[in-house]
């Protein structure tokens, strides 16, 4: 099968936007605008969106490599939004860096348990329990999309921070790290309103969800002060005005 061909000097394509997305396609008002929808649709980056395991099993895999030549990451990271290389142990000690991995620990957790209930319950039904986007609450599909995705950002801020202190940056470019933070806090941002309304929806789970509540909002406080600026950067597309 002849595969297609994408011309990224195509004027419809917003340049660069897919750095700075949360890779939620599904949810993207610009997908006939991205080259890298274009070249995926139809493929993993689509399916992984509803997929919680296969994202879980994605990054598992990833750590396991350790750590990856820069190509190789940022193809993967093309691929599943985020990358691998920037799993170091150095950052691993950044206050933001703890803060987000411990709530990936325990979204995950509270996620596996929603999970489980929701499959035990299908089963004692004799209901379909299939995890389309549709039979999912929209809020536990929010907190499962960004639980790990935060910490992925975060990481990638730091060390682009780390970049930036010992090799300076370019002239007008904008900062390739307050960018991936503010991807972070948006996905922050997202997480706590899903939570807050999931706590209405479904008070059985309100303590627990308070406690992912808790750490987001200690979180935010970390990033926040760690990249003041990220909240004023401009993502293509999403925060400037297109032609
Ligand atoms: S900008 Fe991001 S979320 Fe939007 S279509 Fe492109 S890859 Fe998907």
């Amino acid at each position: 099968m002849q595969r297609r061909k994408f011309d990224p000097r195509n004027p419809k394509y917003i340049r660069g936007i897919y750095n700075y997305c949360d890779a939620w396609c599904k949810k993207c008002p610009f997908t006939s605008r991205c080259l890298t929808y274009d070249m995926e649709k139809g493929n993993d980056l689509v399916l992984l969106e509803v997929d919680l395991d296969a994202r879980e099993a994605v990054l598992a895999d990833i750590e396991d490599q350790g750590f990856m030549e820069d190509t190789e990451a940022s193809h993967i990271e093309d691929k599943y939004g985020f990358s691998p290389a920037i799993k170091s142990e150095e950052f691993e000690q950044y206050p933001s860096a703890i803060a987000a991995s411990e709530y990936a620990d325990q979204a995950g957790e509270w996620l596996r348990g929603w999970y489980t209930r929701v499959e035990a319950k299908a089963l004692m039904d004799g209901t379909l329990h299939d995890y389309t986007s549709e039979s999912v609450p929209d809020a536990v599909q929010t907190i499962g999309w960004y639980h790990l995705q935060i910490y992925v950002k975060i990481m990638r801020a730091l060390r682009g921070q780390q970049e930036a202190m010992e090799f300076g940056t370019l002239k007008n470019m904008p900062n390739d790290s307050d960018g991936s933070a503010k991807v972070a806090l948006i996905g922050i941002d997202n997480s706590l309103e899903a939570i807050t309304r999931l706590a209405k929806e479904d008070p059985a789970d309100k303590h627990e969800l308070l406690l992912l509540s808790r750490q987001l909002k200690h979180l935010k406080t970390e990033v926040e002060a760690t990249f003041p600026n990220a909240r004023a950067f401009v993502r293509p597309g999403f925060d400037n005005t297109l032609n």
